[in-house]
């Protein structure tokens, strides 16, 4: 009997007639191969026991932060001419569209966590450019909580689960933070407990490049670069109370609402802009361009527009597309390089060091890893688990500039007039800044900018007091003189709601 004739369906097509992973027909899907009717199974069923110890490698290791995340495709269009920034081929002519993926993620949680957490979301875009493939890797916060990559896995661990109660812990959170050294956090900080931390929907927040990138144009000059990118739907946020309710009721809601849009024809878009600096205007900053908790003034270094970024083409498989898309700040394209933001430069090894440790050293491999609008060519690159690409055949496995053997090796631009740095290495501990540095922004922030909008000083007390009251008194006394540094009245007001949030509640 043939598989059809197994089948209901008339219309059954032959490339849906199930095989075994070699590709043999496979008789019977749901027997398993016994003695008799009731005797012990048979070693010899070798499809049960493909099914059963395949199923049992389903899982790889998550991400250890930015576990969590949604994604889908779209392409990027050039809308204003900065060829005079920037010479890479992305760029060179208005209207010009680059394929792209998008992954938005939490960072802190779990793979199965609530979309709705407070937490930064990440915001990372592969452009399969010409020249190969060029990943921004932001986030939705123009800022970050450190300046210096050493303390990077300690603050993630605060992030996590306590070591001995497996649960998440507002003393560890709140203690490394508030630790005198570490308070360079307290700009991330009200961005992270207002209502920005917790946005309604990955379609409704921006992208930052948060890091000081360096493009040069075809001549050789270069700038300093940071990157916007603008949602044009519009801010949208969740209060505390929203964002809770919501991760017991719809704990998935972002991807509901990322992968619906995008289904139903609504495909959601950001209008990419750059700040540029040159590196004179940097050295007279009151603040270091590596300081990757500083955000540079707008009126002093505007807005430029670029392009738009557009998703409109939702995953076939997750798995395959977004789980297994790896993205890395390493890798670039000429004209845009990395600054020596310390934290930018320990990302550069990090990101592909966790992908071959997730996905194996052959992760470019994977189709939406590969860049498949230009090519990769190094036969002395090979082997590894799981290399699918044919090794690159008989080549040699070195290159040589000999006569048997020439590449052609293409310049690849460097940019011209490089900063020069000398000093003795040296540990160096990038420690609070003098006088009011690290603070002078995240007042701003709180008396200029929060206080236009109707109510949002307030939700910022009352998140950071909810959250603080699960901390021990001597760390809240911490957590409120970090916060008077910012303003008085913002300490006073988390006083009160850490007092409202610690009161006994009345029993249901
Ligand atoms: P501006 O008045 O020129 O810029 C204010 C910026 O604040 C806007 O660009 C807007 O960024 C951002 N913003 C608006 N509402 C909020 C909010 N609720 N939470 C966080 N950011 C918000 O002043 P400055 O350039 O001097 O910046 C003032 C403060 O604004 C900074 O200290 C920083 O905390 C914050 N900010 C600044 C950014 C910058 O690039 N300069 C970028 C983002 C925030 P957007 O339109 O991107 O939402």
């Amino acid at each position: 009997m043939s598989s059809k004739d197994k089948t209901n369906s008339s219309d059954v097509r032959e490339d849906r007639v199930v095989t075994t992973v070699e590709g043999a027909p496979l008789n019977e899907p749901f027997a398993t191969q016994r003695v008799g009717k009731h005797g012990p199974l048979l070693l010899q069923d070798a499809s049960l026991i493909e099914s059963l110890a395949h199923f049992n490698r389903e899982r790889i290791p998550e991400r250890n932060p930015h576990a969590h995340g949604s994604g889908a495709f779209g392409y990027f269009e050039v809308t204003d001419d900065i060829t005079d920034v920037c010479g890479s081929g992305m760029f060179s002519k208005v209207g010009k569209r680059t394929r792209c993926l998008t992954r938005f993620s939490t960072v802190g949680g779990e793979k199965g966590s609530a979309d709705t957490a407070r937490d930064p979301r990440g915001f990372s875009t592969k452009f399969y450019t010409e020249e190969g493939n060029l990943d921004w890797v932001y986030n939705n916060t123009p800022i970050f909580f450190i300046r210096d990559p050493s303390k990077f896995p300690h603050f993630i661990h605060t992030q996590k689960r306590n070591p001995q109660t497996n649960l998440k812990d507002a003393n560890m959170f709140w203690d490394f933070l508030t630790t005198p050294e570490n308070q360079v956090c307290v700009h991330q900080m009200l961005i992270l407990f207002s209502d920005r931390g917790t946005p309604a929907s990955y379609r409704h927040m921006n992208g930052y490049s948060g890091h000081t990138y360096k493009w040069s144009n075809k001549k050789g000059d270069w700038h300093y670069v940071q990157v916007h990118l603008k949602t044009n739907q519009g801010i949208k946020n969740l209060t505390n109370e929203e964002a809770v309710k919501l991760a017991g009721e719809n704990p998935d809601c972002c991807q509901q609402d990322l992968f619906e849009s995008i289904a139903k024809g609504e495909a959601p878009s950001w209008t990419v802009y750059i700040q540029t600096m040159t590196e004179a205007q940097a050295a007279k900053q009151p603040f270091s361009v590596f300081d990757l908790t500083k955000v540079w003034p707008q009126d002093e270094f505007p807005l430029r527009r670029v392009g738009k970024l557009v998703l409109n083409e939702n995953p076939l498989n997750y798995f395959a597309q977004v789980e297994q898309a790896a993205f890395a700040p390493s890798n670039t394209v000429p004209y845009q390089e990395a600054s020596a933001d310390p934290v930018l430069q320990s990302r550069l090894f990090a990101y592909a060091d966790a992908h071959r440790y997730r996905l194996g050293p052959n992760f470019n491999q994977i189709p939406v890893n590969c860049p498949y609008a230009s090519r990769f060519f190094n036969p002395a690159i090979r082997d590894g688990a799981m290399n699918v690409n044919g090794n690159f055949g008989s080549e040699p496995n070195y290159l040589a500039q000999s006569n048997k053997y020439t590449y052609l090796q293409r310049d690849r631009p460097i940019q011209q007039h490089q900063e020069i740095w000398n000093g003795p290495a040296v540990p160096y501990h990038w420690a609070t800044s003098p006088g009011d540095v690290d603070f002078y922004q995240a007042r701003n922030l709180y008396q200029k900018v929060l206080a236009k909008q109707p109510g949002q000083q307030r939700n910022l007390a009352h998140n950071i007091g909810v959250h603080v009251a699960g901390a021990r008194p001597d760390i809240q006394e911490r957590v409120l003189a970090m916060f008077a540094r910012v303003d008085k009245k913002l300490a006073a007001d988390i006083k009160k709601e850490i007092r409202l949030a610690s009161a006994p509640k009345a029993k249901l």
